[in-house]
C-alpha cells in the first residue's frame, strides 16, 4: 500500500514536471527579404558547411512553404509570418494602398503622431498602429505577464517593426540619410540606448562602403547567373554600367547605396549580435524573442534581378555571415538553447527582359498609364472624368464619392473596364472583388485573392496579371503577384528541440506563427488563421 502510495506520489512528481513549460533561452525569426525557395539549392555548391547547409543539414526542412493572399509584397509578408494570418485579417494589405477611411494613400507603418529617435530626420515616424492583430512576439510578451523581451531588427523599418510586434520592446531600422540605426518614439524611448549610440558611432557603413564591392570570388565562377553587363539590370546610382567593380566609395548617395550592397546584410546582424549582448537577450528564465529581416537581398533583387552576378554573390557572402552568426549565438546564447526559423517574406520573377531573349513570356506595364487608360475610356463612356482614383496591390480603387453623385451603375462600369483591360497583352483576368463567387477562378487563385480583400483598404477590381508580368519596372524586377516564383519561401526550423527532416506538404506562410505557438505552448495572434505544423512537432525531440 506504501509502496503504492509512493508510486502515485512519484508519478504525480513526474508529471507535474512534465507539464511545466519548457521553452527555449531565446527564438531568432530570420527574414530574408525577396528569397525564392529555390536559393537554398540554386548556388548550394558554393555554400560554406555553416551556413544554409547547416540549416538544411540539422533543421526541419518545410520544403513546400507557399504564400496564401496576394499582393506578395514586404509589409503584408512580415505581418502574416508574425500573426498567422492574411491582409483580409490584419489589414496590412500592401506596403501602400488608398485607405478610403483616410481619405488618402497610406504606407503601412507610416505614424506621425512619432518621431525619430536616433537621427534629426522623420525616418523613425512609424509605428505598427495599422496592423489590426496581435503577433506572436505579442502573445509571448502576454504570456510571461511582459518578462519576455522582443526586438525587431531591420534595415527596412516595416521589416522590423511589424514583426516586432505593437508591445515590443524596441524596433530599430535604419536611416538612409544619416547612416544609423534609429528607433520611434512610439516604443517609449527618449533617446537610444546607450549601446545602440555606441554601434552608430563605430561608423561601419563608411567603413563598407569604402570596401567597395567586388564579387567574393572570381567571376568566372558565377556559372550560375547571367552574363554581368546586360542592359536590363539597374546600375547603381551614378554608375554608369550594372556591373561589377561597383565602386561604393565613389558613388551617392552613400548611405542610401548601402542598402544595395551585401554589406547591408552583415551592418544588420553585426547589430542583431550587438543586441543579444547588451540587451542580454535569452539570459534569464523568460523566452526572449529577436525578429530579425534582412533587407538588402531584396534591394540587391530588385535591382539587378534574380539571375545576376550580383544577387549570387549577395547570397554567397549571406551564407557566410549567416555561419558568423549560427557560431554567436552558439557561443553566447548555447547549441540547443535558442530556437531559429529562416523564411522569406515573398520571392520574386525574372526580369522580363531576360526571359524574352531565352523565347518564355514576360512583360511590364505603367501602372500610371492604366489609370489615365481607365479614366479617359470612362471619361469617352460616361461623360465624368477621374473616376478611378488608384490602381495598388493589383486593386482598381474607384472614387465611390463621385460614382454615386453622377448615380453612375457601378456593374456596367465594372463590365467596361474588364472589356477595356482584357484587350491588354499583360492582362489574363479582371475580378469584380464585390462579386468573385460568381467568377470563373481556379480555387487557389481565387483564396489568394480573397485573403487580400480588407474593406476600406482595398479596390474594387483585381487585375490578374499574366505570369511573369510586373508594374512599373523597365529595368530590374519585382514581386507581389499569386503565382509561384512570388509565393514559394523557404522555411527550415532549427535548434531547439528540432530533429532533422524534410516535408513536402504543402504549408503557408501563416502557419509559421501557430507552429511557434504551440512549441512555446502559449496562445496563437488574435487573428489567426493559420494551422500549426504538424510534420515538425512531431517529429521534436521527446524530452520537450
Ligand atoms: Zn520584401
Amino acid at each position: 500500500m506504501r509502496c503504492l502510495a509512493l508510486l502515485i506520489c512519484s508519478y504525480t512528481l513526474f508529471a507535474n514536471a512534465q507539464s511545466v513549460a519548457s521553452r527555449p533561452q531565446l527564438v531568432v525569426g530570420l527574414v530574408v527579404d525577396q528569397m525564392r525557395w529555390d536559393f537554398l539549392y540554386r548556388y548550394a555548391e558554393k555554400y560554406t558547411g555553416g551556413g544554409f547547409k547547416r540549416l538544411l543539414n540539422e533543421g526541419y526542412h518545410c520544403a513546400y512553404t507557399q504564400i496564401n493572399y496576394s499582393p506578395t509584397y514586404t509589409g503584408c509578408g512580415h505581418a502574416s509570418i508574425y500573426s498567422g494570418t492574411v491582409p483580409a485579417v490584419h489589414g496590412i494589405v500592401g506596403n501602400n494602398w488608398y485607405d478610403y477611411t483616410e481619405g488618402k494613400y497610406v504606407y503601412c507603418t507610416a505614424d506621425t503622431k512619432c518621431n525619430t529617435v536616433g537621427s534629426a530626420s522623420k525616418a523613425g515616424q512609424m509605428s505598427p498602429g495599422r496592423m489590426q492583430v496581435s503577433t506572436i512576439t505579442d502573445e509571448l510578451r502576454l504570456a510571461t505577464n511582459f518578462r519576455s523581451k522582443c526586438i525587431g531588427i531591420a534595415l527596412k523599418d516595416r521589416g522590423s517593426i511589424l514583426p516586432a510586434g505593437h508591445s515590443a520592446n524596441a524596433a530599430y531600422f535604419y536611416d538612409p540619410a544619416e547612416g544609423k540605426w534609429v528607433t520611434s518614439t512610439y516604443y517609449n524611448l527618449s533617446s537610444l540606448p546607450e549601446w545602440v549610440t555606441q554601434f552608430n558611432e563605430q561608423k561601419l557603413p563608411e567603413k563598407y562602403l569604402q570596401q567597395n564591392w567586388n564579387t567574393l570570388l572570381p567571376i568566372l565562377q558565377y556559372w550560375e547567373s547571367d552574363e554581368d553587363d546586360v542592359p536590363y539590370e539597374n546600375p547603381l546610382p551614378g554608375e554608369e554600367r550594372p556591373c561589377f567593380q561597383h565602386t561604393t566609395s565613389r558613388l551617392s548617395p552613400a548611405y542610401k547605396i548601402l542598402l544595395t550592397t551585401p554589406y547591408g546584410n552583415s551592418f544588420t546582424l553585426r547589430f542583431a549580435e550587438s543586441a543579444i549582448l547588451h540587451e542580454a537577450l535569452g539570459k534569464d528564465a523568460y523566452t526572449d524573442f529577436l525578429a530579425i529581416s534582412l533587407s538588402s537581398t531584396d534591394y540587391i533583387g530588385h535591382n539587378f534581378g534574380p539571375n545576376s552576378v550580383e544577387i549570387e554573390d549577395c547570397y554567397l557572402r549571406l551564407d557566410r555571415e549567416l555561419e558568423q552568426f549560427f557560431a554567436f549565438l552558439d557561443k553566447h546564447v548555447g547549441k540547443g538553447h535558442y530556437l531559429l526559423f529562416i523564411t522569406a517574406d515573398h520571392g520574386v520573377a525574372h526580369i522580363p527582359d531576360y526571359l524574352k531573349k531565352k523565347k518564355m513570356h514576360g512583360g511590364v506595364y505603367e501602372s500610371d498609364a492604366l489609370v489615365k487608360l481607365l479614366n479617359d475610356s470612362l471619361r469617352m463612356a460616361t461623360g465624368h472624368d477621374s473616376l478611378v482614383l488608384a490602381y495598388e496591390n493589383m486593386h482598381i480603387y474607384f472614387n465611390k464619392k463621385r460614382l454615386q453623385h453622377f448615380r453612375l451603375n457601378e456593374s456596367e462600369i465594372k463590365q467596361s473596364i474588364r472589356r477595356w483591360l482584357m484587350q491588354l497583352p499583360g492582362v489574363a483576368n479582371v475580378y469584380d472583388l464585390q462579386a468573385l463567387c460568381n467568377e470563373n477562378i481556379p480555387s487557389t487563385i481565387k483564396e489568394k485573392i480573397v485573403n487580400s480583400i480588407y474593406p476600406l483598404r482595398s479596390g474594387d477590381m483585381y487585375v490578374l496579371v499574366k505570369p511573369n508580368w510586373f508594374e512599373d519596372m523597365p529595368r530590374g524586377t519585382t514581386h507581389g503577384t499569386v503565382y509561384p516564383y512570388d509565393t514559394h519561401i523557404p522555411l527550415i526550423w532549427y535548434g531547439w528541440g528540432v530533429k532533422r527532416g524534410t516535408d513536402f506538404s504543402e504549408v503557408h506562410i501563416t502557419d509559421i506563427a501557430p507552429t511557434l505557438a504551440a512549441m512555446l505552448k502559449i496562445q496563437e495572434p488574435n487573428g489567426c488563421i493559420g494551422k500549426p505544423i504538424t510534420g515538425l512537432l512531431h517529429n521534436l525531440k521527446s524530452k520537450k
